[in-house]
């Protein structure tokens, strides 16, 4: 694990741990240490188990657990008011050393191994906190730079973005096509070296709160396809043009500051573009397996937490004299849910393990997507149940997490887009 990593963790932990003095470069799963996979252990969110993590992972998640129990979960309610996060906690976030995790030192980012980056999506859905768009920043976003971007841009963006002095979004969808990338009407138009964007874009994360946006746009309409003519550029926050709309308003995911975003005649320098020109279409097709196993992981982690508080609020609700959790048909729900939850978590976990091996295809993840995602409604549904009348409430945990998980199958790519990709692996010969 890179020492920034360290860094953050040792600042938790008061050096309590004996650690070595230089941390290993990487964190690498345990391979022949024995750990507790999900069925076994206590909890499924307990640290300390699942076979892809390492004792190293450990240290790194208590202290990113204890992050979102100081710094988001008490300040939460009032983001949910605001329609946003502090700018604030995005600094913290930084100074921890959570954002770029698995960013190279060599680019500016941390430098930990992507199942440390994974520690921090899971946390985050552990803490039943969706308001920061940590995942996206560090995970989608700032892939796209260091995979894409000439050295000056990486120079520039990714310290920034590590340090949470930047925020990061990535705008693709727009009114008239969401699914259909192909039909993405915001162009740009060659003025000299530089170009002229104009259109809009939609339902973007951290639209409102973002510094440097990836903008998908139309570079060549005579392409002999749309997709071949299709650019991505790094528009910045202030950019003469560039106007921002209303943060919208949205059934779930209320700290979330997801936006409307215009530009109007945006003058884009020849060094905003991002990769080779018309390319952008490859680039997008390239990124999204890690965005949609993202969108798996933390479906399977929100899963997890919903289990575990729902687990808590049965042993402890009285009806007819007893605990809920006394009757059967509950018991047998919960074991319906929990066997549903770990045959989930196994294959997640191995598609992080392929991912990590740069194995994982496009099919697999959007099997992972599809899955989880729609796993996480049902979960959220029979655990609002369970709850009663008190999982309608907004002050119990559940029903926040019952209105956060509607989107996760629609976006990352829509459930039906997923299965479409999955069809096309199926039906042609690869
Ligand atoms: C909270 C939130 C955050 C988001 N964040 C971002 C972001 O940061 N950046 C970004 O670019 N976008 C973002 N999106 C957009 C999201 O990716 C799109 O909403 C999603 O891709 C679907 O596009 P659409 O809304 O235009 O739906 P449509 O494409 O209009 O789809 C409507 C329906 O038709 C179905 N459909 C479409 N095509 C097919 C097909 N071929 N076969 C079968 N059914 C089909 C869909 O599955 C869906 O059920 C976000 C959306 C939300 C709600």
């Amino acid at each position: 694990m890179a020492a920034r990593l360290f860094r953050g963790s040792l600042r938790w932990w008061g050096y309590r741990c004996a650690l070595p003095s230089r941390p290993a470069a990487r964190c690498s799963h345990s391979g022949g240490e024995e750990r507790l996979e999900s069925p076994s252990a206590k909890k499924l969110t307990d640290i300390g188990i699942r076979r892809i993590f390492s004792s190293e992972h450990d240290i790194f998640r208590e202290s990113v657990r204890k992050f979102f129990q100081e710094e988001v979960i008490p300040y939460h309610t009032e983001w949910e008011k605001a329609g946003e996060v502090s700018r604030e906690l995005w600094e913290k976030a930084g100074k921890q050393g959570l954002l770029g995790v698995n960013i190279a030192e060599l680019h500016g980012g941390i430098g930990g191994d992507f199942y440390s980056a994974a520690v921090v999506w899971e946390e985050q859905a552990y803490s039943n906190c969706t308001g920061p768009g940590f995942s996206l920043h560090s995970d989608i976003v700032m892939p796209y730079i260091v995979n894409y971007g000439s050295e000056e841009q990486i120079k520039h963006f990714i310290p920034q973005m590590t340090s949470g002095k930047y925020i990061g979004a990535i705008a693709m969808t727009e009114p008239g096509a969401g699914s259909d990338l192909q039909g993405v009407r915001t162009n740009a138009k060659k003025d000299g070296s530089d170009w002229i964007l104009n259109g809009s874009k939609v339902f973007i994360t951290n639209g409102w709160l973002s510094d440097v946006v990836i903008v998908v746009a139309v570079t060549n309409r005579e392409a002999r396809s749309p997709a071949h003519g299709i650019s991505l550029f790094l528009v910045e926050s202030g950019m003469k043009g560039f106007i921002k709309g209303q943060k919208l308003q949205k059934m779930g995911l209320k700290a979330q500051d997801t936006a409307e975003l215009f530009f109007e005649d945006v003058r884009l320098p020849a060094s905003t573009l991002l990769g080779e020109e018309n390319k952008g279409f490859y680039y997008l097709m390239q990124e999204l397996p890690q965005e949609r196993l993202l969108v798996a992981e933390l479906a399977v982690s929100a899963s997890e937490f919903m289990f575990e508080e729902t687990r808590n609020y049965v042993k402890e609700r009285k009806v007819f004299g007893k605990t809920v959790a006394h009757m059967q048909t509950v018991q047998h729900k919960l074991a319906e849910l929990k066997t549903h939850i770990c045959v989930t978590r196994a294959f997640v976990d191995s598609c992080l393990q392929l991912h990590e091996k740069k194995r994982l295809d496009s099919a697999t993840a959007s099997m992972a997507k599809y899955w989880a995602s729609e796993l996480q409604n049902r979960v959220a549904y029979d655990c609002v149940q369970l709850h009663g009348g008190w999982g309608y409430m907004w002050e119990y945990p559940i029903a926040k997490a019952y209105v956060d998980a509607r989107v996760q199958p629609i976006y990352g790519g829509t459930n039906e887009i997923m299965k479409e990709l999955i069809a096309r692996d199926i039906v042609h010969d690869k």
